[in-house]
């Protein structure tokens, strides 16, 4: 055989590198900081944009859509996987939430991304924390009035994971709209470097959101759960058809819902840049109706997002 000419060896080593890296068939696993940044500072040299995509796992469609639109943004996507303990109260669900990393690889091999960075705990916290951001007024309404330190939890890692992930550009889902718009203002204030981008709530053929916790409901449950967004979808209705104050209207999806089983956390037409609840709507504002409520012991949450 002849001599390889350099061109052909170069273009070689090229097409290796790009197959046994990015596009090979499993995202790379990365446990530490210092592996998730190795790989991500190789790729940054690269000159490749990174989308980032943070999750808890137990990942369904609702993620997988927003690792299609990290894809459309960027050359390199990352998704996090890390059950946050700091945004569960004690009384809740941390030590039962889903966690099932095998088959959200499998997902995020299927789903092309690239590297998934899976932390144990102690990756992520110190024993000792000397540092926390507590958030304003923004934090006083929908979920952040009913779980006290929720927003602080997530505002807490998702701040860490933007310094260790460093991303171009990082996806969250509409379904937690109030977080959504906490990152943008946390992103605003601290000057990270990232764009945020929101993406629709992916549904059940019922309507029902998306969610991770869905598979703790049971069959009963589970068929009464679109009530939530039905009720909500009500509520758009009669204000697209001209009711400007939404009170009582509210006031009868409550009594509905808690007649279907639900027992209401809250349901309300809030502001979408003070997040604050409404009395009154004006036309040329961005207003949120949002719900979260109980079935059995199952938090669902739930919004429609109107320009008006
Ligand atoms: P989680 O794993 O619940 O922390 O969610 C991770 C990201 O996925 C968050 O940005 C969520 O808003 C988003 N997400 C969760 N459910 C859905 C859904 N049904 N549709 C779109 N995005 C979702």
């Amino acid at each position: 055989m002849g001599e390889v000419s350099p061109l052909l060896f170069l273009l070689t080593i090229m097409i290796q590198d790009t197959f046994e890296d990015d596009s090979g068939d499993s995202p790379v696993l990365c446990k530490t900081v210092a592996e998730v940044r190795e790989r991500i500072n190789e790729r940054i040299k690269r000159g490749v944009t990174i989308g980032f995509v943070p999750t808890m796992g137990a990942l369904h469609d609702g993620h997988l859509s927003l690792v299609e639109i990290a894809k459309k943004r960027a050359d390199v996507v990352v998704v996090s996987i890390f059950v946050n303990p700091t945004q569960f109260a004690p009384d809740e669900d941390y030590e039962s939430y889903p966690r099932q990393l095998e088959k959200d690889l499998e997902a995020c091999r299927k789903a092309g991304v690239d590297i998934v960075f899976a932390p144990d705990k102690d990756q992520l916290y110190d024993s000792t924390e000397y540092f926390s951001i507590e958030i304003d007024s923004l934090n006083d309404h929908m979920c952040g009035g009913s779980r006290p330190g929720f927003f602080e939890g997530v505002v807490l890692v998702v701040n860490k994971l933007f310094n260790i992930v460093e991303p171009d550009v990082a996806v969250f889902g509409q379904k937690d709209i109030q977080q959504v718009e906490i990152i943008r203002r946390m992103v605003q204030e601290f000057h990270h470097h990232v764009e945020i981008v929101s993406g629709p709530i992916m549904r059940a053929n019922d309507g029902l959101a998306l969610s991770s916790r869905n598979q703790y409901l049971d069959k009963k449950e589970r068929v009464a759960a679109p009530g939530l967004y039905r009720s909500l979808q009500y509520i758009e209705s009669q204000i697209a058809s001209g009711v400007h104050t939404p009170k009582l209207l509210i006031q009868h999806q409550w009594s509905e819902l808690e007649a279907k089983g639900f027992k209401i956390d809250y349901i309300n037409v809030f502001d979408k840049h003070t997040l604050k609840p409404v009395e009154t709507l004006h036309q040329g504002s961005s207003y949120i109706i949002a719900g979260a409520a109980y079935l059995g012991n199952t938090r669902l949450i739930d919004n429609i997002l109107i320009e008006f």
